[in-house]
Order: C-alpha cells, then sequence, then structure tokens
C-alpha cells in the first residue's frame, strides 16, 4: 500500500528523537503517514547508566541501537537508519551534508523532522550538545538547496534524483509556533522512551517529567498533551 506521506525523523543519539517528538510520530504512523527514523550516531560512547558501567563502543552501539529499534515499533516507525557518525565527534562537514542528501533523496520525505539550527541560547547543555548542533546544521543545509537541485551532486552520489521536502517541523526550539495534540499517544511515547533502558535511572521520574512538558505544551492549545515545534516551508 503506497502512503500518502513520507515523514523522516533526524537525530544524534539514539532516544532524541522520542524525545523531541515521539507522541507526534505515533500519531502520525496512526494517520497513515510513513515514517523513518535517521540518526546520526549510535551513541555508542555513551555510559550503560542502568548498570554503571562503561561498555567497549560496538557493544554500546549494539546494545543503543536495539534499544532505539524496540522504541521506534513501539511507535509504528517503519524503519531505523544509523548513519554511523562518530558519537560525541559529529561534524556539519560537506561530507556529513552529503550523506544526508543521498538518504533525503532516497527516502523522499514531505516532512522533515529534526533539531532546531536556530535561536541558540546555550542555557542548557543538553540540548546544545556538539552533536546536536552539527546534526541540525547538517540537515538543514542538507535539505536546501542541496537535496532539492539536480545539480548538487553528493560525494559519493547514490544516483537518486532530486527531492524537494516541503516542510520541517524542528524540535527543541526556544521559539515554537506549532503545537502536536498528542493526548492520545503520550503513553506510547513515555513506553517508547522506556525502551532505551540503558539511559534510564528512574521510569517513574521520566514518566512524569513527559507529562508535565507535554501538559504545559497542551494548555497553549487547549489540549491536555502537546509536542512544540517551530514549523518552515522548504521553497519549492
Ligand atoms: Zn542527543
Amino acid at each position: 500500500m503506497a502512503s500518502e506521506v513520507v515523514v523522516v525523523v533526524f537525530g544524534a543519539h539514539p532516544d532524541d528523537l522520542d524525545w523531541g517528538s515521539g507522541g507526534t510520530v505515533a500519531r502520525w504512523a496512526r494517520e497513515g503517514k510513513e515514517v523513518y527514523y535517521v540518526l546520526a550516531t549510535s551513541g555508542e560512547n555513551g555510559e550503560d547508566h542502568l548498570n554503571g558501567r562503561v561498555l567497549p563502543a560496538p557493544e554500546m552501539a549494539e546494545l543503543r541501537q536495539a534499544e532505539q529499534r524496540q522504541a521506534a515499533a513501539v511507535l509504528g516507525v517503519k524503519d531505523v537508519i544509523f548513519l554511523g557518525q562518530p558519537d560525541g565527534k559529529v561534524q556539519p562537514s560537506l561530507a556529513f551534508r552529503d550523506q544526508i542528501v543521498n538518504v533525503l533523496r532516497r527516502l523522499r520525505p514531505h516532512i522533515v523532522v529534526s533539531l532546531d539550527p536556530g535561536h541558540w541560547a546555550f542555557d542548557n547543555f543538553r540540548l546544545y550538545h556538539p552533536d546536536h548542533r552539527a546534526m541540525a546544521l547538517a540537515v538543514y543545509d542538507a535539505i536546501y538547496p542541496a537535496a532539492g537541485t539536480a545539480t548538487y551532486r553528493p560525494q559519493p552520489d547514490e544516483g537518486w534524483p532530486p527531492h524537494k521536502v516541503r516542510e520541517v517541523y524542528f524540535t527543541g526550539s526556544s521559539h515554537p509556533d506549532t503545537y502536536v495534540d498528542i493526548t492520545h499517544t503520550i503513553d506510547l511515547k513515555i513506553q517508547a522512551l522506556s525502551c532505551h533502558r540503558s539511559q534510564i535511572t528512574n521510569p517513574v521520574a521520566l514518566a512524569q517529567h513527559v507529562r508535565e512538558v507535554a501538559a504545559r505544551y497542551g494548555e497553549r492549545i487547549g489540549c491536555r498533551y502537546a509536542e512544540a515545534f517551530r514549523r518552515l516551508d522548504v521553497p519549492q
């Protein structure tokens, strides 16, 4: 069955995407949108907080990829793609932009969800992690004009035709202007986040935090729970 709308959600590390837009992703998947997750890294240099240990990078990558695939399945995501960038050392390089251009041309999304490259306040170490900033810039630069321009040839060029994304939903924005009602999918969001077992020390506090943040956004549009985005149309 051909889907009406393809959505690609970009993130730097496993769990970033579930935090930023898990409720919206679950809602869109339910509505019949075809959603893909694309992650710069596999979070291989993170710690296993559950067991208080540091695993060798290949083992950690395997663990966190498995957790991310499980979380994505909870939300109805069709596939999860790992780009193999080094955790903690992502750069908004031309090579990385080209890797993303190939992904965009292959998956051909109408909607991209990504971290906001604007309004950097540097008032939150987690939000403004160097990998997040690099990913935000690389995705922004890949969408326009690169992916949609025939004369832009990525290296290596996988041979996909150019593709123009229609709209972008930015997560982690300090100036959100678009809210998605996730009242009916917040439980799935919490369930997805709970799949990242190596990153969670207190599942009860996690659920409470997710509900508090979503309730604050929900108030702005008169619903119980919402996620916040800054939305941008891409020139066609
Ligand atoms: Zn992250």
